[in-house]
């Protein structure tokens, strides 16, 4: 079967042999599950850790295991774990595979949050952090003995860079430690870093996989060699998902590859337009040839999503950018990104390094919907009047 196929099959009840024939799995809310005797539950009990069964809640229902399956198949990965957040599952892969007087090495494209999750929880708990150029160049400099895992992020958070996977895994396994990849961008359809070598494979499923902004969820993937670490973690933190919102996700993922190609076309039309704008200095885009994370793209990358940055003049004022923004009508002004809607929303780079190759001038983040591209193009061009002051 091919992938798109197993993505509609994979985690239905015909499949998994749970409860009645509907074409959804359903929707198993659960804390207590009842056993037949006392003997039948010992029984659960002395198989529950190294088999999938369905024995109290926070070990996870039939639905979240459907979900489960679906999401491994995803990332190309042996098994997958739900958290409630992506920043959540970002926090559960640290929590699962560090210890304290460990060293981690993180890309300083990353996903702000987690740098407060480092600055904050982990650093506090004797875990060492240093943030590396996203291109890799510095790590020989940074890496250490106790490094224990490498953090990566492709393309990044805002700036975009696209990362090589492959080397920096060939890196982090040279020196004993793991790599982890953020892949919320590529969500396991366009890229699966498990396949390049990675150890682990994360998604803020808020995103592409649920796909309509009505879900918080994360994910963490990885190979069979590391799976029962991080299953032992997970459970012991008690990072449940509720049914309810596995369903969602599970109703959100039947769609993703058409989703994602609508985002992916869309996207083009809209990053093209704009690179001809005089107001824009450049687009930060890997799928589109010319920017300098292009050929990472093509080799690593089979599909576009549909978020960008555009990054404005340098002359231009960070304030008309923001009257700009306040003048669109069919971008939302808001976190997050995934869903079938349009949003708009200026970058933060503040916390970049210092000598991160940020070109000057406002940054601005669009996450490319699936309305027609022709009418978001007449939107960006009628709000850049606004520009003007
Ligand atoms: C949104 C996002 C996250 C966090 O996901 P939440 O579900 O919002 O916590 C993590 N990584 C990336 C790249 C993201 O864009």
């Amino acid at each position: 079967m091919k992938r798109s196929t197993r993505l509609i099959h994979l985690g239905r009840p015909e499949r998994t042999g749970q409860g009645p024939r509907t074409v959804n799995h359903p929707v198993v809310r659960a804390s207590t599950v009842l056993f037949d005797s006392t003997a039948q539950m010992a029984d659960a009990r002395r198989r529950r850790d190294t088999e999938r069964l369905f024995t109290y809640g926070v070990r996870g229902t039939p639905t979240a295991f459907a979900l489960e399956d679906v999401i491994a198949d995803l990332e190309g990965g042996f098994g997958a774990k739900l958290y409630p957040s992506g920043q959540a599952a970002v926090a559960g892969a640290m929590l699962a595979f560090l210890k304290p007087g460990d060293h981690v090495l993180v890309t300083d494209s990353v996903y702000q949050p987690v740098r407060r999750l480092f600055a904050r929880h982990l650093e506090a708990r004797g875990i060492q952090v240093d943030y590396y150029r996203p291109d890799g160049s510095d790590i020989p400099d940074l890496i250490r003995p106790e490094t224990r895992l490498i953090h990566a992020e492709s393309p990044g958070s805002f700036t975009m860079e696209m990362q090589d996977i492959r080397a920096l895994a060939d890196i982090a396994h040279d020196a004993g430690a793991l790599l982890s990849v953020d892949n919320t961008w590529a969500s396991g359809w366009a890229f699966q870093p498990l396949a390049h070598g990675a150890d682990l494979s994360i998604l803020a499923a808020t995103k592409y996989v649920s796909g309509h902004s009505d879900v918080m969820m994360g994910t963490v993937t990885t190979t069979e060699a590391h799976y029962q670490t991080l299953h032992d973690s997970w459970l012991t933190l008690g990072t449940v998902v509720s049914a309810d919102d596995c369903a969602l996700a599970l109703r959100g993922v039947r769609t993703l590859p058409i989703r994602f190609d609508a985002h992916g076309r869309h996207a083009m039309a809209v990053a093209n337009h704009l690179a001809a704008r005089p107001e824009i200095a450049a687009v930060l885009y890997p799928p589109r040839d010319g920017d300098a994370g292009h050929a990472l793209f093509t080799r690593d990358f089979t599909a576009a999503a549909g978020l960008m940055t555009v990054a404005f003049q340098p002359d231009i004022p960070r304030a008309r950018v923001e009257a700009m923004v306040d003048a669109l009508d069919l971008f939302g002004i808001g976190a997050s990104w995934g869903g079938f809607e349009s949003l708009a929303l200026i970058c933060d780079l503040s916390n970049r390094r210092p000598d991160a190759d940020i070109r000057p001038g406002t940054h601005l983040r669009l996450h490319i919907g699936l309305e027609d591209p022709d009418d978001l193009i007449a939107d960006l061009d009628a709000a850049m009047l606004a520009l003007g002051g």
